[in-house]
């Protein structure tokens, strides 16, 4: 039986992403070979990258504006300091907005190019909200955020107007909510929640902003390199990079980011009205800075967990425990998760009212 998968990450994709990959690895494009033994200078390949890239660019709204997206390798953690090796300039200095583990592994490489101004963290909290009413350095060279914090359950629902490139982690809200995506320069995201699996990063550059850190960046690490090449500088993670087309293609035909945006804030506000109303839960975050992607929740008797643990899961239900820095519960509601998975989870929650 399929279960309601509550993963964070790598999570669920649309039933129809596994059904078509499953298949291009038995026989891809009925060419009589697997997409895993092709060459990615292959015509079919290219074509599969070229509209991967056309389309992450169309789905975010950002064609004709001067922007490149490329699909990399080394997570969204390479991207930590590949922003810092070609934005920071030799005795420069950058800007970061500490909301949670990932922000702050982001500060922790940025550190090593030079000064790292951290301009406002939620750390003391636990980070349970955003940090608010912040001042950028107008010197800075630029500013860095992250969208989504997939471990503690909070979103940025406000950005900065800055007079410097912007530069934001969307690993896991991409393509799930409308956002004025040219107010960024750099948007950048691991494939493995809204997009395809483990393996890929997609990147959004500015090509504008390039080229004026002065420091001499290692190739792989230069994203200049890697849009000449047009994201083919090395060989590519042909199979995640397909899979994620794939998932752009699904996305698309629901009717695009605003599509499913309306979907995603349905599955939240049917999720957070439970957490809300049941007296045996509350949500661990902020409310206001609540994620529609991780929603993070506590029971207020930990003597009820093991009964509701045997209930969610005796549901069908997988990956609902929480981060062990939170505790508790994490319900991932990536954009492929169906609002009928988030029903079960609320009927649960009830049924264990009625329990206990
Ligand atoms: N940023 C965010 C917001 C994440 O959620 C994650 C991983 N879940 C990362 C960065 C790190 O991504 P990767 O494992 O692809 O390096």
């Amino acid at each position: 039986m399929k279960k309601h998968n509550y993963s964070a990450g790598p999570c669920i994709l649309p039933q129809e992403v596994f059904e078509k990959s499953a298949k291009a690895i038995l026989n891809f494009n009925d060419s009589g070979l697997s997409i895993l033994e092709i060459s990615h200078r292959s015509k079919d390949f290219v074509a599969v990258m070229d509209e991967a890239r056309d389309l992450a660019i169309e789905l975010l709204g950002l064609e004709g504006q001067g922007y490149k997206a490329l699909f990399l390798a080394g997570g969204a953690s390479l991207e930590f300091l590949m922003v810092p090796y070609n934005l920071m300039k030799e005795n420069g200095k950058a800007a970061y907005l500490d909301s949670g583990t990932w922000a702050s592994g982001a500060i922790k490489e940025a550190k090593f190019f030079g000064e790292t101004v951290v301009v406002a963290s939620s750390k003391e909290e636990n980070y349970n909200h955003i940090p608010k009413g912040y001042t950028v350095p107008a010197d800075a060279d630029y500013f860095h955020c992250t969208s989504n914090n997939t471990i503690f359950g909070t979103q940025m629902k406000e950005f900065p107007s800055l007079d410097m490139p912007i530069v934001c982690d969307m690993s896991s809200d991409i393509f799930s909510r409308v956002l004025d995506f040219s107010k960024f320069d750099i948007i950048y995201a691991g494939a493995q929640k809204n997009m395809g699996p483990a393996g890929t990063t997609l990147v959004i550059v500015k090509e504008e902003i390039l080229g004026k850190s002065g420091r001499t960046i290692p190739s792989i690490l230069d994203y200049e390199k890697h849009i000449k090449a047009e994201s083919m500088y090395n060989t590519p993670a042909v199979f995640p990079v397909y899979a994620s087309l794939l998932t752009l293609q699904w996305l698309k035909k629901l009717g695009g980011v605003a599509a499913v945006e309306k979907l995603n804030n349905e599955k939240a506000e049917l999720l957070y009205t439970e957490i809300d109303r049941n007296p045996l839960f509350k949500g661990a975050a902020a409310v206001e800075d609540r994620s529609n992607m991780n929603a993070t929740f506590l029971l207020n008797d930990a003597a009820h967990t093991d009964t509701f643990d045997t209930m969610w899961k005796a549901a069908g239900i997988s990956g609902l425990p929480g981060h062990r820095s939170v505790g508790g519960y994490r319900a991932s509601m990536y954009n492929a998760l169906p609002i009928e998975s988030v029903q079960v989870l609320v009927d649960v929650m009830k049924a264990l009212e009625t329990k206990v």
